[in-house]
């Protein structure tokens, strides 16, 4: 059903301030509406919750049987991320990553929304969204900005563009069209190699590119927006992770706004997690490059990076 001016913003209220669960809640609007709403938007959402310290992982059952996770990370009592998936599963099939053994479909933007809202109503509000989760964001371009726009709105979530991050496993196309988004979104690439040919062994997508064709899109990107880029980088024992690799790596990044944020490697199959992160980040910063380490949460309830794969 179309809903439009002031009953918009009346149901905005309802659902992103009020947080309602249940349309019978929303008495400001006639009967007659919130009969047809139960029909079109149900609010219930099904879903498990399963915590570890601060961290708390969702597995949300959706209506055609298919399961997403979505995490929530309390970092204090100012600060709290919601990681989000944009796909059940990824059809990228990084050899490291649990969500990319399968593939079914996209989601759908409430499946997306739901996420943020489900954390929302029965914990906490977040203050940032990294799309992080399950899938990878720019094969499912629209969807995911038509969310960027719900979790923006001052009318809905109301959160900054600034304190929302997606990150792309290279997708050239995606990057592209985000260049031209006239928005303050944080761009984050997974890189994890710092040469093709390792590249292609552990990232299936960078065999029909190389890195250098990927920097040229990113260079592109700083150009136009002026903006930072993240690059992630998974450290993998006796694979990714030694001071050659951080030498070649450093030779990639173009200062300043090349950032670097090195990723504990989660156990998800046979490879094993670097002893080298602290060596390998004195590396990259006696370099000039600015690198920071990702922190690690979420291991007893498989909820930490590449971890989701709903094996539940
Ligand atoms: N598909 C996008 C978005 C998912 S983000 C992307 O890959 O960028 C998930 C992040 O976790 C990515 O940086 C991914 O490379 C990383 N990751 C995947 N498997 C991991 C593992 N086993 N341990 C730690 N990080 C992992
Ligand atoms: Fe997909 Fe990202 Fe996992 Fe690669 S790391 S399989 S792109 S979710």
């Amino acid at each position: 059903m179309k809903i439009e001016g002031y009953r918009l913003k009346q149901v905005q209220r309802l659902l992103y301030k009020d947080l309602i669960d249940d349309w019978d809640k929303a008495t400001v609007l006639p009967l007659e509406m919130r009969e047809e709403l139960k029909e079109s938007s149900p609010l219930k959402i099904d879903y498990k919750i399963f915590e570890d310290g601060n961290t708390k992982k969702a597995v949300i059952n959706l209506k055609d049987g298919s399961k997403i996770e979505t995490v929530l990370m309390e970092h204090d009592s100012k600060r709290a991320t919601v990681c989000v998936s944009c796909q059940v599963g990824c059809p990228l099939g990084c050899i490291f990553c649990a969500t990319g053994k399968s593939f079914k479909r996209n989601l759908e933007i409430d499946e997306i929304i739901q996420q943020v809202l489900l954390f929302s109503r029965y914990y906490r509000k977040p203050t940032n969204i990294v799309f992080m989760g399950m899938g990878e964001p720019f094969l499912n371009y629209e969807n995911v900005m038509e969310s960027i726009k719900i979790l923006n709105d001052s009318n809905c979530f109301n959160i900054g563009a600034r304190k929302i991050s997606i990150s792309t496993a290279g997708v050239i196309d995606g990057i592209k069209k985000f260049t031209n988004e006239d928005n303050q979104v944080n761009l984050s690439i997974s890189l994890h190699a710092p040469n093709d040919e390792l590249r292609r062994k552990l990232m299936p997508i960078s065999k029909g590119y190389t890195i250098k064709d990927l920097l040229e899109v990113v260079d592109d990107y700083i150009l136009k927006t002026k903006r930072r880029v993240m690059f992630e980088y998974l450290l993998i024992k006796n694979i990714n992770d030694s001071m050659d690799h951080a030498k070649e790596l450093s030779q990639l990044m173009r200062k300043p706004l090349c950032m670097v944020n090195l990723i504990p490697y989660n156990s998800t199959s046979g490879f094993k997690k670097s002893p080298n992160v602290k060596q390998f980040k004195d590396y990259l910063e006696k370099k000039g490059i600015f690198t920071t380490q990702r922190y690690e949460f979420g291991h007893k309830i498989d909820a930490a990076c590449g971890q989701l794969a709903n094996r539940i």
